[in-house]
């Protein structure tokens, strides 16, 4: 089967997930079924989807007739044969017990179609042994969403032992389509890839503070202010539930051994009904406390070395049984978890040696199994790195980590690509730009940048100021210098740069887009330099750039109101952005905007380019470029075409000599 062939999609359980899955594939075009066990299950993930879907609308982040389509798209049911009696794929979302889901399996596989792909949502269950039940183990695969499934990007595509590659192929390309970002798991290991790294981070957490070996605070503080972490593991444990998370550690517990056993804090929290944000109490108390408070100063590196011990060691283990490779670790994290960068790199700039050396030590002191380094983790140090020991940078070909960069005709279009961090911006992003912009000047080829945001809530949310915490080494002015400097040549470079801003683009992300040369935006998009709100100021260009597009006037009202929400109608009138293109037709205008561009002839464009930079403040020495460039073009066979195509009115073909 390939994914033309898939058409209608049924969703089985219509709870938390199952709703929000039917959700996510109705909004990409498919037919859904939805089925749950009664009347009123169905209507209420049904309702719950209604509820969604308009709030998506009102917020314009999808239009009125989407909404309804969508909608339309949704059958809701009670019959199990009628809900998948024709249908292409089934995916299951009933809840997280062997014996109901293979109850479900054993029915459905009555009345599906022989040519329909079972995935199941299973956090945890054995994929092998639920294929089983079924006569199309070769056709059944793990799809594993994320909670809400309509904001979290990472689907976890997951072989069980019978799973032929061409399902694997097609499951992928599905959650693609659904506008997902699929990693594959080459295993059904429990927790699979971010639940077998987050939860023993978490239950180790819980282990040191049960110890006495560190606060609460203390490891909060670490983890969000030193690891520069999304929240800390507590605050995380609380919001994913502890009786949620100690369901997972009991089935890791069972199956992988000791070293998952649960820390008894925990059960006795899920005994004493403390369940974290839900029940108003977990490790925080949100009722009668002041619910999550985390210093920013009591962070402790051994500490900090300790979890990145933990982590590195069950990465060592994924990769050592084939599960996945340090790539897909680190992209599924980034994605499923919200990590500013994958644990597998984190650990290899901490040195897999040292982390070593910090677990050994515990284990002396704890004599824990969880604590005794696996010959996975020692072979990795041995010999160096995850990622092997070739440092070289793998910026060759365009091949970067924060951006991504892809050639297209004459156009390059350069992505903005933390889907998983709102596209927002870091030193390291910065430093790829810089090499991308070295490539791209030198290919002859490519005539016009298109710039633009990975995902369709942002073009980019500005800095990230949680990698800075996480010890980039870098010093503040450094950084504004850095970002100065290489936003900068967007203006200095031969060939026009196009903006083209869906959603965000606040702060480090509107500073970069002025500096394009053209912008244009969707209607769902949102401007401002809110850096004032912080006690700062915008420091990539930001007080000096900006008045050269805006005025400074416009550029005043900007940064000091703070404001995060500027429209792009209003940035149009203020002139920043050249057009406002309805959402739906956005992407096609952007490359049809940047095509023309680039149909440009070359020098003169370089030549206008470097022309109105000099004279933004020395007119004198803008005109004077401007009288030699003009003297130059009259020697340049572009010229001479520009001309005759002119006179036999049709396109020029320029070719930059
Ligand atoms: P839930 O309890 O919210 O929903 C399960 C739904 O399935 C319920 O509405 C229930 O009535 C229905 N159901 C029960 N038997 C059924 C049957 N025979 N046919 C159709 N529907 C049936 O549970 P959930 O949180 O949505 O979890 C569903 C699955 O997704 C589980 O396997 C879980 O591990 C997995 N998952 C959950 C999360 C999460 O954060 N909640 C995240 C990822 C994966």
């Amino acid at each position: 089967m390939e994914l033309e062939d898939i058409n209608t999609i049924a969703v089985l359980g219509a709870g938390n997930m199952g709703h929000g899955i039917a959700e996510v594939a109705a909004l990409a075009g498919y037919d859904v079924t939805l089925r749950d066990i009664n009347e009123e299950f169905v209507r209420n993930g049904y309702e719950q989807i209604e509820w969604s879907v308009g709030k998506l609308a009102e917020k314009d982040q999808i239009s009125d007739d989407l909404a309804d389509a969508t909608l339309e798209r949704i059958t809701p049911l009670v019959d199990v044969e009628e809900a998948v009696a024709d249908v292409d794929v089934v995916i299951e979302a009933v809840p997280e017990k062997m014996d109901i889901k293979k109850e479900v399996y054993g029915e459905v596989e009555q009345y599906a179609p022989d040519h329909a792909i079972f995935a199941t949502n299973t956090s945890s269950l054995s994929i092998t042994e639920l294929s089983e039940v079924t006569d199309r183990p070769e056709r059944f695969c793990g799809m594993h969403f994320f909670n809400p499934p309509i904001r979290m990007p990472l689907v976890e595509v997951i072989s069980g032992a019978h799973t032929d590659e061409e399902t694997l192929d097609v499951i992928e390309a599905l959650a693609e389509d659904v506008d997902k970002s699929p990693v594959r798991v080459h295993k059904d290991s429990p927790g699979f890839i971010v639940n077998r790294v987050l939860v023993p981070l978490m239950n180790e957490a819980a282990w040191m503070v049960y110890e006495d070996e560190a606060t609460v605070a203390e490891i909060d503080s670490t983890a969000k202010f030193d690891m520069g972490l999304p929240m800390g593991l507590f605050e995380l444990t609380d919001q994913v539930g502890l009786d949620v998370g100690l369901h997972v550690q009991e089935y890791m517990h069972e199956t992988l051994g000791d070293a998952y056993a649960p820390c008894p804090m925990t059960e006795e929290k899920v005994e004493a009904e403390e369940l974290g944000k839900k029940t108003g109490k977990g490790v925080y108390d949100y009722e009668d406390g002041d619910g999550v408070q985390i210093p920013t100063d009591e962070g402790k590196e051994w500490i900090a070395d300790r979890l990145l011990a933990v982590m590195a060691d069950e990465v060592a283990q994924l990769i050592d049984d084939d599960v996945a490779g340090p790539d897909a670790i680190d992209e599924a994290m980034k994605l499923g978890a919200g990590f500013p960068d994958g644990p597998a790199k984190m650990a290899d700039g901490r040195g897999l040696s040292e982390l070593l050396e910090a677990l050994e030590d515990a284990y002396e002191k704890t004599d824990a199994a969880r604590h005794e380094p696996s010959e996975a983790l020692r072979t990795f140090a041995d010999e160096g790195n995850f990622y092997g020991d070739d440092d070289d940078e793998e910026t060759d070909g365009y091949d970067y980590e924060d951006i991504a960069v892809e050639i297209d005709g004459r156009v390059a279009n350069l992505v903005i690509d933390r889907p998983h961090r709102m596209n927002t911006i870091t030193t390291d992003m910065i430093n790829e730009i810089d090499d991308a912009l070295d490539s791209l000047v030198d290919d002859e080829d490519v005539r016009a940048i298109l710039l633009t945001g990975a995902e369709d809530r942002a073009f980019s949310a500005g800095f990230d100021a949680s990698t800075a915490a996480a010890g980039s080494g870098i010093e503040a002015a450094d950084l504004s210098r850095l970002g100065q400097r290489v936003f900068g040549r967007l203006e200095e470079i031969p060939m026009p740069v196009l903006a083209a801003i869906d959603g965000y683009c606040l702060g480090g992300g509107m500073e970069l887009a002025t500096c394009a040369d053209m912008r244009i935006a969707s209607e769902r998009s949102q401007f401002g330099q809110p850096e004032h709100n912080l006690g700062l100021i915008p420091g990539w260009g930001g007080t000096q750039r900006l008045k050269h597009v805006v005025g400074e006037g416009r550029a005043k009202e900007i940064i000091f109101t703070a404001r995060n929400d500027y429209e792009p109608e209003t940035m149009y009138d203020y002139g920043f952005v050249n057009e406002v293109v309805s959402t739906e037709e956005f992407e096609d205008r952007a490359w049809e905007f940047a095509r023309d561009l680039a149909a440009g002839p070359p020098i003169a464009m370089e030549f206008s380019k470097r022309a109105m930079l000099a004279g933004r403040d020395d007119t004198d020495a803008g005109l004077a470029l401007e009288a030699s460039s003009f003297g130059h073009l009259f020697t340049t066979d572009d010229l001479w075409e520009g001309l005759s195509a002119f006179q036999s009115d049709r396109d020029p073909e320029f070719e930059g000599k």
